[in-house]
């Protein structure tokens, strides 16, 4: 339906490239029902990575590392959104919102002023693989209606550079190709990029944006930085940097993820995440009240 097939050009234009500030290897935890994966942005990078709050990474050929999946949970104050590269999870909530999200499919799901959901595979073997990321809302949206969409593989807009780089557009914007989801007021950028070994691939950023890429098949050149399978690269904000470059060493597929901070207090507890800490103490009462089921 949204899938572009056609070539793009593999210049965007970028002058001034952006350099790595460092690299992040994430920490191996364990959340839900003792699914296994690595929280590769954690609570403390919530400040530089604004609006990004958090970067869960799973991927496993081991059942017993997902079976538990995430039984029911709550969320209020920001929005999830789950990227599967391999595996089926059942998703339900509190708003009446039901689907399957398979295979190179994206849920996203705004929690505003709360839902309950749970997130179960719907596999009892195999390989499960994927991402999830958390995205603030700012003040004034963090009490909105839930809402939920269910993107299906097919139906996330891709295009292909002259140098043979896929490149899959879930949110923002590349090489003039609109991705599945836009947001104003953090006019986030959501890539999947799928390299051969030796592409280059350029993409503008705005330099007060926030972003970071995450490799999780090969390994990239950025700037004088090689990073790795499984690190998070932060990219450097200066104000003369007008985008990123990065260039594949083999075969590679890497997350390219940013968005305009907002620039507002964070305040977390668990699955809560709002600006002020009364806010906080309100959602777990409003939670315990029973406010978050319908
Ligand atoms: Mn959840």
């Amino acid at each position: 339906m949204n899938t572009v097939a056609s070539t793009r050009s593999s210049t965007a234009a970028v002058t001034q490239a952006r350099e790595v500030e460092r690299l992040i290897a994430g920490q191996a935890t364990s959340d839900g029902a003792g699914v296994k994966l690595t929280r590769v942005l954690t609570q403390p990078l919530q400040r530089r990575l604004d609006p990004f709050l958090m970067l869960d990474a799973f991927g496993t050929d081991n059942p017993e590392d997902y079976i538990g999946g995430f039984p029911d949970h709550p969320h209020r104050g920001f929005e999830t959104v789950t990227y599967m590269i391999a595996g089926r999870m059942r998703h339900r909530d509190s708003a009446g919102h039901e689907g399957l999200l398979q295979n190179g499919g994206v849920q996203w799901m705004t929690a505003g002023r709360g839902v309950i959901h749970s997130e179960l595979p719907e596999q009892e073997e195999g390989r499960m693989e994927g991402f999830q990321l958390w995205l603030n809302l700012p003040a004034k949206d963090k009490m909105t209606a839930p809402w939920y969409r269910d993107i299906q593989s097919g139906d996330i807009p891709e295009f292909t550079t002259t140098e043979g780089v896929k490149v899959r557009v879930i949110a923002g914007e590349s090489h003039g190709v609109a991705g599945a989801v836009q947001r104003e007021a953090t006019q986030p950028l959501y890539l999947d990029l799928h390299l051969p070994d030796g592409a280059r691939f350029e993409q503008g950023l705005p330099a007060e944006h926030n972003a970071f890429v995450y490799v999780y098949r090969g390994e990239v050149q950025v700037g004088e930085t090689a990073v790795p399978v499984q690190r998070m690269a932060i990219l450097k904000n200066q104000a003369d940097r007008d985008g990123v470059v990065l260039q594949a060493k083999g075969e590679t597929r890497a997350l390219l993820i940013a968005g305009q901070p907002l620039n507002e207090p964070i305040a977390q507890y668990g699955p809560f995440v709002m600006n002020r800490q009364e806010e906080i103490f309100q959602a777990v009462a409003d939670f315990k009240a029973g406010q978050f089921a319908a």
